[in-house]
């Protein structure tokens, strides 16, 4: 059989049940089409309304949809500069491929397992839990959150006053969320002199109340926690976990010397140094300050999974969001498939592999995983 032409007919029909989808300002956005070789094929292309795109869907049966994150004049001309750009939603894009978590090295680069979605959606969480909502101020409502299809999610603000921000005031909001340039000293004001060193406390706002909390956090969790996330020392591990509620306290009252430590505003800075970086290798670059950035369409089938790129209601839906049970869009029928070497996994609650160059007859859903991940080959379908 010719398994892109079956996939594009299960694409369509998707579209074609579905109906309608509803964007903001539809037509002031440029709209770019992908092939199953290419995210973006097709772009500089316009969408009068809903109807439209949904007819232009069915048609094509795209694998990939995207959208500008910018709004233009006229989004359909060419070169950029003739759009008439006329302000951008501002949107972090958060990828498991990133984050350099520890199972990546374990599986392929392209795979994501139970870790990997577990780890990307902690750090959306935190992201607009520690800092969109308390930092920025935006509130649930103005903040739209979906899954990309694949490896992460995207966070995107809805609100008036985002839409003109410069570039560089894109890169100054990645800046701070990243912990670049934190500044040691006014987060520390003793630390250059004599006698008790005081610091943030945990109650504080901004990037002291967030190290504040971190750190007794990961105390709070032992040693090995303190070693493995933060790079203390293994005896100073002990020594700080052994005496946790003296220094916990201590923190609570901005007394960050309740325990000896030897050249203690060095350590100090250190560890905040490594607090703001795991923290910046993860968040860092993923504000789109690219204006003509293209990014997939909410609600839209990912062509590397088969998988929607579902808007989630809210943050408390997110905290326990499982893109492999919510995220399903094909589930009837089953597939015969030629499967390559293929970890176990799960998915619509059900253990799938592993798979070692065998012939196997699966769910279409997981059937279509694999294949669109260029995992196996379809022999052929049963409704
Ligand atoms: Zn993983």
């Amino acid at each position: 059989m010719d398994q892109y032409k079956f996939v594009s007919g299960m694409i369509r029909s998707y579209y074609k049940s579905k109906g309608k989808l509803e964007v903001n300002r539809i037509n002031e956005r440029e709209f770019g089409f992908g092939t199953f070789d290419k995210k973006i094929a097709h772009r500089h292309m316009k969408v009068e309304d809903s109807n439209q795109l949904n007819e232009m869907l069915v048609k094509e049966a795209p694998p990939y949809v995207s959208c500008s994150a910018a709004y233009y004049k006229y989004p359909d001309a060419r070169p950029m500069e003739r759009k008439v750009w006329e302000g951008s939603e501002l949107i972090f894009d958060l990828d498991a491929t990133d984050m350099h978590l520890k199972c990546t090295p374990e599986h392929a680069r392209d795979w994501v397992c139970g870790n990997c979605f577990d780890k990307v959606r902690e750090e959306a969480v935190k992201l607009v839990d520690d800092f969109l909502m308390p930092d920025f101020g935006f509130s649930d409502k103005e903040i739209s959150i979906n899954f990309s299809g694949n490896r992460g999610y995207h966070v995107r603000i809805e609100r008036d006053d985002v839409l003109m921000l410069s570039s560089d005031a894109r890169k100054e909001m990645s800046d701070y969320i990243s912990g670049n340039n934190i500044d040691f000293v006014s987060m520390f004001p003793t630390s250059q002199k004599r006698g008790v060193l005081r610091g943030p406390k945990m109650e504080d706002p901004g990037w002291g109340g967030k190290i504040a909390r971190n750190f007794v956090d990961t105390l709070n969790r032992g040693p090995d926690a303190l070693a493995e996330e933060l790079g203390v020392e293994k005896s100073i591990a002990k020594k700080l976990y052994k005496n946790r509620t003296l220094i916990s306290m201590g923190i609570g009252n901005g007394n960050w010397d309740m325990v000896y430590i030897k050249n203690k505003a060095e350590f100090w800075k250190d560890m905040i140094g490594r607090q703001a970086i795991s923290q910046s290798d993860k968040i860092d670059k993923n504000v789109t300050t690219d204006p003509s950035h293209l990014i997939r369409l909410q609600n839209t089938l990912h062509g590397s999974t088969g998988l929607v790129a579902r808007k989630i209601k809210d943050v408390s839906e997110l905290a326990d969001f499982d893109p492999m049970l919510k995220c399903v869009a094909f589930k009837k029928g089953e597939l015969k498939m030629k499967v390559g070497k293929v970890p176990k996994f799960e998915i619509l609650g059900e253990q799938v592999g592993p798979f070692d160059d065998e012939q196997a007859t699966l769910p279409v859903y997981a059937g279509l995983y694999i294949f669109l991940k260029g995992l196996g080959q379809i022999i052929s379908y049963n409704e």
